[in-house]
């Protein structure tokens, strides 16, 4: 039985259904650029439309300053849905009052509406009791299908499931699904990659993983404050010096815990950041003063593969190297084709997450071949720094 209540359970015929859902997408000239949001919430507004439910979509655009804003208006978005749906989506020019009211009035079943942005007004991101009464209002039934926004209490994305009777659409039930198989309750052994370019920016994830994971393979711009931690010299790499003994910290932590740490035994270094630069591989005792870490090397690499042929279970989050700029894009590139390859074969759960860690696997063509790819930055780091996520605790089956 899933941990959190979902469709299955949700009696959705003849019901005002408010349906929370992430459509911030990217806009390009009034036109959505990548439509992958919305993609994503469709097979859950088909699903309560074919059961009969009115569905009420509720979502948040952009960063409007408390107030409408024709900029950060959702109607074009709604012509986007609907295109995509294959169905006609209506447009209410408020989420509130009586503009929502008559407009949610005059549909009938299965009909789908896209009210105005929740972000018009300050009360939403407040969590205010009182807008969380209107909204409610508007609705017999709630279900979050917005993952992405489940870490933030706001009113359309926690408030409201504490007034009305609250589930799981599809896609907040695949990544909450995904991320129990990955950290909640994984198959062992497991291993987390953590790359990316700080340490700074990830010491609540690497303190969490340590207690939870296997193998922790630590990547990016980050492994060289663990690199200098241990007394080795990283030329002119970005490293956070001041960290060092929190970097210390942490491998001891690791230690108690029985959990491995992997660092870079050697590394693609350059004399300069830049696409093409000139660049030679070495072990990381030998770094020269000049010279900056900017990818992991071929020892590496292997000794990262020879880890994943014995896990059960990867989480990943950020790249190995400068990734943005070839060739130090080559560890990322060979991990994440390895692990898409034990995916396929069936050895290894894969679950991966993060704005670069997407983009990443994406130039590495192997997206589709991982078990989960989470778009959901935010929310996907404080899920993996143990947190708990306020949008998703009242969807928890009691
Ligand atoms: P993050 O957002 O923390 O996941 O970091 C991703 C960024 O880290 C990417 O833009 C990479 O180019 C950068 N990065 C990874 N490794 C290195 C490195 N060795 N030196 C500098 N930047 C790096």
């Amino acid at each position: 039985m899933s941990l959190f209540r979902t469709l299955d359970s949700a009696d959705v015929k003849g019901k005002r259904v408010l349906l929370r859902v992430d459509l911030n997408v990217p806009m390009e000239n009034g036109k959505v650029g990548d439509a992958t949001r919305i993609e994503r919430v469709l097979p859950t507004i088909r699903e309560i439309a074919d059961k009969g439910g009115k569905v009420i979509l509720l979502a948040h655009f952009g960063r409007p300053k408390g107030g409408p804003d024709e900029a950060n208006s959702l109607r074009p978005v709604a012509a986007a849905v609907a295109e995509h749906l294959g169905r006609p989506v209506g447009f209410a020019a408020d989420c509130v009052g009586s503009v929502a009211a008559s407009a949610i009035a005059a549909m009938k079943d299965g009909d789908v509406l896209l009210l105005e942005n929740t972000r018009f007004y300050k009360a939403e991101e407040k969590n205010d009791p009182a807008f969380v009464e209107q909204l409610a209002a508007l609705g017999d039934i709630f279900v979050n299908d917005a993952f992405s926004a489940a870490h933030r209490a706001h009113a359309s994305t926690e408030g409201v499931a504490h007034k009305l009777p609250a589930f799981a659409g599809r896609a907040m039930q695949a990544e909450l699904d995904a991320l129990t198989l990955a950290l909640g309750s994984p198959v062992r052994p497991v291993a987390a990659i953590v790359g990316g370019a700080k340490v700074s920016t990830k010491l609540d994830l690497l303190g969490n993983l340590v207690k939870r994971v296997d193998i922790l393979v630590i990547g990016g711009g980050m492994a060289n404050t663990f690199l200098f931690a241990q007394g080795k010299s990283v030329g002119k790499s970005l490293c956070e010096k001041d960290l060092a003994d929190t970097a210390r910290a942490i491998i001891e932590a690791a230690k108690a815990a029985n959990c491995r740490i992997l660092l870079p035994i050697d590394a693609n270094v350059a004399k300069e950041f830049k696409a093409h630069a000139p660049s030679r591989f070495v072990d990381v005792d030998h770094v020269a003063e000049d010279e900056m870490i900017l990818d992991i090397g071929p020892k590496s690499i292997a000794e990262v593969e020879t880890a994943l042929a014995g896990i059960k279970t990867l989480v990943w989050n950020g790249p190995f190297g400068a990734f943005e700029l070839p060739p130090f894009d080559l560890g990322t590139m060979q991990v994440a084709k390895t692990a898409a390859a034990l995916t396929q074969s069936g050895k290894i759960k894969s679950v991966a997450g993060g704005g670069d860690t997407v983009s990443a696997l994406n130039a590495a063509g192997v997206v589709d071949q991982f078990t989960y790819v989470s778009t959901a930055g935010g929310a996907f780091l404080e899920w993996m720094e143990g947190k708990v996520l306020p949008g998703v605790e009242a969807l928890r089956a009691k």
